[in-house]
């Protein structure tokens, strides 16, 4: 038999059963695994193998940003592996160099020269350690509300409560709050030394010596933990304070580039080019492990006379560049970061217009096909629906309103008290619409837990 003759004779129930007794899944006990064998995709839906749809309002981890099976991609998946499947990172080929070339195109500023890697952490990993042997410094200034990764350096670079089960983990990292204008750790005075950007960042410095800071890194709109979309001129602030200092400012844009937020980057809103930008996801709708770091004209240059300490079997593995460039060619061709900004636009006014029917909305807020709904238990005292970091029974009013969505078709993802809204950005109308009408049904479990 040849082995799509035996792919066929594995049914849902065959799927099912060697998925339970031999697959680890992430961030799980693997008892309470309970994984739906899924049969295909396309554009912004997929389905199982009953025949159930799903609108997959959270593109998978965020990362199929065209969507499933885009024609153009598999294709050029195809025709590489036809080609050439593999070949080591130190020779040149040409879907690596073309794609480089690409990314220097379509990033902001200067930022010029790339390393591929097989994913964001990987990216991340490498951009730190250049950071440190550009600067010849160590420390690293993260924030609290951040996902930079799993590996050993980029969980040790995140904020969320998935570090603590990696530490103690590598020294030298430095913590910073969040511009999170809703629930401002500082108060959220005028101005808000937090919000801005530089007082609070100029501080933690002071304390910690500037001379040692090797890098701060930050998403430049925060994803998983909230859907955060910093200020205006805040990033710009962190930029000067970093310029002071010869401080590297790494933008990890795994979540919000590539046309998430209606823009190529989400830096691009307000005219920030970062010395390192931090891509993966959306670079190639993940169709294969591809994430990059592409630095600027001045590391560019430095990377001329010294060494390169970083490598990877897999950086710039010729199927995943192929499918990279191919991602940016339907990217440019088919009006998708417009549809995304347009698209984006629905879905924000559609979630004000919820926002006036649910008293669970507590606030609405995101860029492009980038929201997010804060959902609270009184409006009064924004006590959120669920606590940071719920365990079991606690986050059981989130769970109801994603598991309704789920039984109506709607695939949605949550985080704390925020549900994310991250559809495709090849999504039409009528699915925005579709998305809306289901939210608006299933809101009623989250508005049941509030205050009466
Ligand atoms: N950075 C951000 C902002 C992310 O959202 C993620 C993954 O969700 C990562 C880094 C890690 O990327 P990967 O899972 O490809 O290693």
């Amino acid at each position: 038999m040849t082995t799509s003759e035996v792919a066929a004779t594995w049914d849902a129930d065959r799927i099912r059963a060697a998925d339970k007794a031999y697959v680890i899944h992430s961030w799980s006990n693997q008892g309470a695994v309970n994984a739906t064998p899924i049969a295909g995709g396309e554009g912004a839906w997929f389905w199982d193998h009953e025949g159930n749809r799903y609108l997959d309002f959270q593109s998978q981890l965020v990362n199929m940003n065209l969507g499933h099976q885009h024609p153009r991609i598999v294709e050029a998946i195809r025709a590489k592996a036809a080609e050439m499947c593999y070949i080591g990172p130190n020779y040149a080929e040409q879907s690596r160099a073309q794609l480089a070339e690409l990314m220097a195109e379509v990033t902001p500023g200067d930022l010029r020269m790339s390393f591929f890697t097989t994913g964001g952490a990987a990216a991340n990993e490498n951009a730190i350690r250049l950071a440190r042997h550009v600067t010849g410094r160590q420390k690293v200034v993260a924030r609290y509300r951040s996902y930079h990764g799993a590996t050993a350096g980029a969980i040790a670079l995140t904020g969320d409560p998935r570090r603590w089960h990696a530490e103690p983990g590598p020294t030298g990292v430095v913590r910073m709050f969040d511009p999170y204008t809703y629930r401002c750790p500082a108060g959220h005075p005028d101005p808000c030394p937090v919000c801005t950007g530089a007082p609070h960042l100029e501080e933690i410095l002071q304390y910690e010596n500037p001379n040692t800071v090797a890098a701060v890194i930050l998403e430049t709109v925060t994803g998983t933990n909230g859907i955060l979309p910093p200020p205006p001129g805040y990033l710009r602030s962190i930029r000067e304070v970093c310029d002071r200092y010869g401080i590297v400012l790494i933008f990890d844009e795994v979540m919000a580039g590539f046309g998430r937020t209606g823009e190529w980057f989400a830096c691009d809103h307000w005219g920030v080019t970062p010395d390192i930008l931090i891509t993966a996801k959306g670079l190639n709708s993940g169709y294969v492990p591809l994430g990059a770091m592409t630095v600027d004209e001045r590391i560019s240059d430095w990377l001329m006379n010294n060494k390169f300490w970083g490598g990877l079997t897999y950086a710039g593995h010729p199927l995943a560049c192929a499918s990279g460039v191919a991602s940016i060619e339907a990217m440019r061709e088919e009006r998708i970061i417009e549809n995304a900004r347009e698209m984006g636009a629905r879905l924000n006014a559609g979630l004000h217009r919820l926002a006036e029917r649910h008293p669970s909305i507590g606030e609405v807020r995101g860029l492009g096909l980038f929201q997010g709904l804060e959902l609270v238990r009184d409006r009064a005292t924004r006590e959120p629906l669920v606590p940071f970091n719920p365990v079991g029974e606690a986050g059981a009013p989130m769970q109801a309103v994603v598991a309704a969505a789920k039984k109506r078709g709607l695939y949605l993802s949550a985080n704390n008290n925020v549900v994310r809204l991250t559809p495709p950005l090849v999504i039409g109308a009528e699915d925005i619409d579709l998305a809306l009408d289901i939210l608006d049904d299933v809101l009623v479990h989250a508005d049941a837990a509030g205050v009466s």
